[in-house]
C-alpha cells in the first residue's frame, strides 16, 4: 500500500468521563493544538460512546461532553478549522464499528491490556462495550481514513490493533481501501503518572482525586496536589540516566518539561541538585500558569451551553460529509444491497 492513496487526515478523540487532566493535556490536547494547521485536516471527538462502555450518570454525561468541547476550544482548538464533535451524533462511527467487530478476532481483543486493566478480576461483569471499545476505537479513526492519530502512550496497543483490523479488512475483501494509520506518540509527556503511584498512569477514573490534576483545580488545589505528589528523598540529578529507578522523580520532571516545552535535559540542566521541596514550588507555579489561563476559558465557555452545543453540532454536521460516503463505500464493499444508491 502507497501512502500517498490517502490525504494526511489527523483523527483523535478524549472521552467525556469527567475529570478531564493534566495527561490528557500533555498527552492529548496540547498535542491536538500543535497539529493543527493549514496542511492537515483535523478531526477531534468528544467519544461519548466510549464513555458509556462503563456506566455513566445521564446529566453528567452531557455536562462533561460539553465541558470536554470548552476543554478543546479553551486550549487551543479553532472549531472553524478543526472539526470538533461528539461521537454519537456521527452514527458511521457506531455502524462501522459493526462491520469491524465481524473483523476483529476474540483472540486480538481478550489481549488488549486496557481490557484486562479495567475489567479487572471480574471480567464476566465488565459490559460487552468495554470489550469491544478497541474495535469502536479503529472505526472512529478509519471512517475518516485518518492517517494520523496523535494518542498518549496507553493507546498504542489499541492502535496498532486498528492496524491490523485495517489489514484484514484490505485481505479479507481483496482492496486497499483503509488507510495503516500512524500512531503519533512524541513528546515528555507521552505517560504522565499518578501522583501518588509513579507506576500508574495519571486517568480520569483514578478513585483518588489527588492522583491527578485537573484542568479545572484552582491554583490552591494545584499547588497542594503537587506538594503531597509521591516522592523519594534524593535530590534531583542533573542527568537524565539518574532518573532511572525514580518513577515519582521521573515524572515530576517530565510534567515540567512538557509543561515548559523543554526537553528532559534542559530541565534538569537548570534544576540538577535542587531538593523537591525546591523544584515541587516551581512545578507548581509553572502548572498554575500554564493551566489557570486554560481553566478560566473553560469556565467562560460554559457560561454559554447553547454556543457549545451550536459548534457540536455544526462540527457533526462537517464530520458526516467525510464518514457518509466511507461508510456507503465499505458496506459495497462488503456486499450490502442498497448500499451503492443511498
Ligand atoms: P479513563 O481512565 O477513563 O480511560 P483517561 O484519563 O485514560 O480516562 P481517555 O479519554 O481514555 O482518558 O484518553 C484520552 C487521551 O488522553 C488518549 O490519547 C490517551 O492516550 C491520553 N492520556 C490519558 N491518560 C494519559 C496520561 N496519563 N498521560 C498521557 N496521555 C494520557
Ligand atoms: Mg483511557
Amino acid at each position: 500500500m502507497t501512502e500517498s492513496k490517502f490525504t494526511p487526515r489527523v483523527f483523535s478523540g478524549i472521552q467525556p468521563s469527567g475529570n478531564l487532566h493534566l495527561g490528557n493535556y500533555l498527552g492529548a490536547l496540547k498535542r491536538f493544538v500543535d497539529m493543527q494547521g493549514p496542511d492537515m485536516e483535523t478531526v477531534y471527538c468528544m467519544v461519548d460512546l466510549h464513555a458509556i462502555t462503563v456506566w455513566q450518570d445521564p446529566k453528567e454525561l452531557m455536562h462533561s461532553t460539553r465541558e470536554l468541547c470548552a476543554g478543546f476550544i479553551a486550549a487551543g482548538i479553532n472549531p472553524e478549522q478543526s472539526i470538533l464533535f461528539n461521537q454519537s451524533q456521527v452514527p458511521e462511527h457506531a455502524q462501522l464499528a459493526w462491520i469491524f467487530n465481524c473483523v476483529a478476532r476474540m483472540g486480538w481483543m481478550q489481549r488488549m491490556t486496557q481490557w484486562k486493566d479495567k475489567a479487572g478480576k471480574n471480567q464476566q461483569n465488565a459490559s460487552l462495550g468495554l470489550f469491544a471499545y478497541p474495535s469502536l476505537m479503529a472505526a472512529d479513526i478509519l471512517v475518516y481514513h485518518a492517517t494520523h492519530v496523535p494518542v498518549g502512550e496507553d493507546q498504542k496497543q489499541h492502535l496498532e490493533l486498528t492496524r491490523d483490523i485495517a489489514i484484514k479488512f484490505n485481505n479479507d475483501f481483496g482492496v486497499d481501501f483503509f488507510p495503516i494509520t500512524e500512531p503519533v506518540i512524541e513528546g515528555a509527556a507521552t505517560r504522565v503518572m499518578s501522583l501518588r503511584d509513579g507506576s500508574k498512569k495519571m486517568s480520569k477514573s483514578d478513585a483518588s482525586d489527588m492522583s491527578r490534576i485537573n484542568m479545572t483545580d484552582d491554583a490552591e488545589t494545584i499547588a497542594k496536589k503537587i506538594r503531597k505528589a509521591k516522592t523519594d528523598p534524593d535530590a534531583l540529578p542533573s542527568e537524565v540516566e539518574g532518573l532511572e529507578e525514580r518513577p515519582e522523580a521521573r515524572n515530576l520532571v517530565n510534567i515540567y518539561s512538557a509543561l515548559s516545552d523543554q526537553t528532559p535535559e534542559q530541565v534538569l540542566a537548570e534544576v540538577g541538585g535542587k531538593q523537591f521541596g525546591e523544584f515541587k514550588p516551581m512545578l507548581a507555579d509553572l502548572a498554575v500558569a500554564k493551566l489557570s489561563p486554560i481553566s478560566s476559558e473553560m469556565a467562560r465557555l460554559m457560561n454559554d451551553q447553547a454556543e457549545i452545543d451550536r459548534i457540536l453540532a455544526r462540527g457533526a454536521e462537517r464530520a458526516r460529509q467525510i464518514t457518509v460516503p466511507i461508510l456507503r463505500q465499505t458496506y459495497e464493499i462488503v456486499g450490502m444491497v442498497g448500499a451503492g444508491q443511498n
